[in-house]
């Protein structure tokens, strides 16, 4: 991809926005969608800035009063067959998706099928929005609690779950009867246009989803310069999350925001070391470890350390890197240049701080005809405080491992960061799991488990990872408002 705008070649696909009833595409600069296995051209996106943001606000704002109208029930059963073809036409979206994101197809699948989920979990909240009528408890007047739609919302998307990161949002925002305006990420835009086309196909109205590409500052602030965005919900860095709540202050948007992780993942001494590894195997290599809840640091009791590590690198011995509409592929590409030196650097990082490099460390190239934007599955032991994968993201298959000698230390250095997204614990004893559980000062906490993230459950974290809960009945009231009515 190139974050920068260009002309696209003559004769070249460029695919429109969606901006109401309109097909928007006109403009001389555009936004190139590029393979990040291949680093050939999929297609052309345009690259349109705060007029075209304004337009989706006005289109949003159009369909807002005819949409919140609507019987929840009607709006529910659009919701559901916008899932019922997402399902349908899964392979298509997973292949698309595959190409501009580069994960393998089985889990381009899984997403797809994650994504639906969203939408339509989201269309049974919204058929069982109520409020509350009682009498006051100081008088005879009686009140009303109403929860309403709040209105028109926007959502900025990363790159990294392309069509689960934008249902994740509209799902209960529009269950409600909320419309939305959207800007995907300039790397992997094409599977939000194609969900909106989706949306309108199976009857959901034009300017219930708007889709806008190209300049994300100047959409971004569009947005919070106009009242009528109610929220923005946002997931991405922690450091466009900070300039959002900045630029929020303007007309007080609120503001959903899923920020970046740090997951530790701990093994104690009576774990399942067999579980423990599975786990690891599944919630850091997932996406190359492009997700904002992979763990980043693994605390191991030193009594299984050795243990662990050596059926750790045998499991990763059979993940294969590969384009990931290949057969038998787990890992596919990072997603860009910027990627792989983050994790170069966190690799030399961990290095130059007397980290031993137990396996990978490269940055390949698996085959001909594939860019050298593949990282080795690394394992790296000997991880401190100091290195820079303690302190920040790597967003890469990098595990780095690091010893522990009871659980008070392991909580500390679990707790050591700013960040709580996601953490994990690994303990077959129920009361250390109840202790280590409350005392991890996170949002999500995976207990013998690492799949933790359902359409069913609250996403979300606590200090720097954000604001706010996506998903289940929380994520719902992200786009209601409560409003109390006192009768005399
Ligand atoms: P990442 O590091 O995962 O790419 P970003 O926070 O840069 O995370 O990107 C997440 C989303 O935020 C993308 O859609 C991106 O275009 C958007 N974005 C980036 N910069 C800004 C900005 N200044 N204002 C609004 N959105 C932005």
């Amino acid at each position: 991809m190139s974050a920068q705008p260009e002309r696209a070649p003559a004769g070249a696909k460029v695919v429109p926005n969606r901006i109401g009833v309109e097909h928007v595409a006109e403009g001389e600069a555009s936004l190139r969608v590029d393979d990040p296995a291949t680093d050939e051209t999929v297609a052309w996106v345009p690259y349109h800035g705060a007029a075209e943001a304004r337009e989706a606000v006005d289109a949003a704002a159009a369909a807002l009063p005819g949409w919140r109208a609507r019987p929840p029930g009607e709006r529910a059963y659009l919701l559901r067959r916008f899932a019922a073809a997402m399902l349908q036409q899964q392979r298509q979206l997973a292949v698309e998706l595959t190409r501009e994101q580069g994960k393998p197809l089985a889990e381009a699948m899984g997403e797809i099928a994650y994504a639906a989920s969203f939408i339509d979990w989201s269309a049974e909240e919204g058929r069982r929005l109520a409020g509350e009528y009682q009498q006051q408890a100081g008088s005879d007047k009686r009140m009303i609690v109403m929860r309403q739609a709040l209105g028109v919302v926007a959502a900025i998307t990363p790159w990294n779950f392309p069509a689960a990161m934008i249902t994740r949002k509209l799902g209960p925002a529009l269950a409600v009867g909320c419309t939305a305006v959207v800007k995907p990420a300039e790397q992997a835009p094409l599977t939000a246009l194609a969900l909106a086309e989706l949306a309108l196909a199976v009857g959901i109205p034009p300017g219930v989803i708007n889709v806008v590409t190209g300049d994300a500052d100047a959409i971004g602030r569009a947005w919070l310069d106009d009242a009528r965005v109610r929220r923005l919900s946002f997931t991405g860095s922690t450091e466009v999350g900070r300039l959002l709540v900045a630029r929020a202050a303007t007309h007080l948007t609120r503001l959903s925001l899923e920020l970046g992780g740090l997951a530790p993942l701990l093994v104690f001494d009576d774990a399942d070391l067999d579980a423990a590894v599975r786990g690891t195997i599944v919630s850091k290599f997932r996406n190359a470890g492009q997700t904002c809840i992979c763990p980043n640091r693994i605390y191991v009791h030193a009594a299984v350390h050795d243990a662990y590590v050596a059926k750790l690198q045998a499991a990763m011995a059979s993940l294969r890197m590969g384009h990931g509409l290949d057969e038998g592929v787990h890992i596919g590409p990072l997603i860009d240049d910027d990627a792989v030196h983050k994790v170069e650097t966190h690799v030399t990082d961990a290095r130059d701080h007397g980290g031993a490099l137990v396996t990978g460390g490269h940055i390949v190239q698996p085959r001909a005809k594939l860019a050298r934007r593949f990282c080795e599955p690394t394992l790296i032991t000997g991880l401190t405080p100091a290195m820079a994968i303690a302190r920040e993201e790597t967003f890469g298959p990098v595990v780095a491992v690091q010893a522990f000698d009871d659980e008070a230390e392991a909580l500390a250095l679990a707790n050591d960061t700013p960040y709580g997204l996601a953490a994990y614990a690994y303990t077959r004893d129920l009361a250390r799991a109840l202790r280590v559980a409350e005392g991890l000062e996170c949002g999500i906490v995976g207990l013998n488990d690492a799949a933790v993230s359902n359409a069913q459950a609250p996403f979300g974290g606590a200090k720097a990872s954000g604001w706010g809960r996506e998903g289940g009945k929380w994520g719902v009231e992200e786009y209601v408002d409560v409003k109390y009515v006192s009768i005399g």
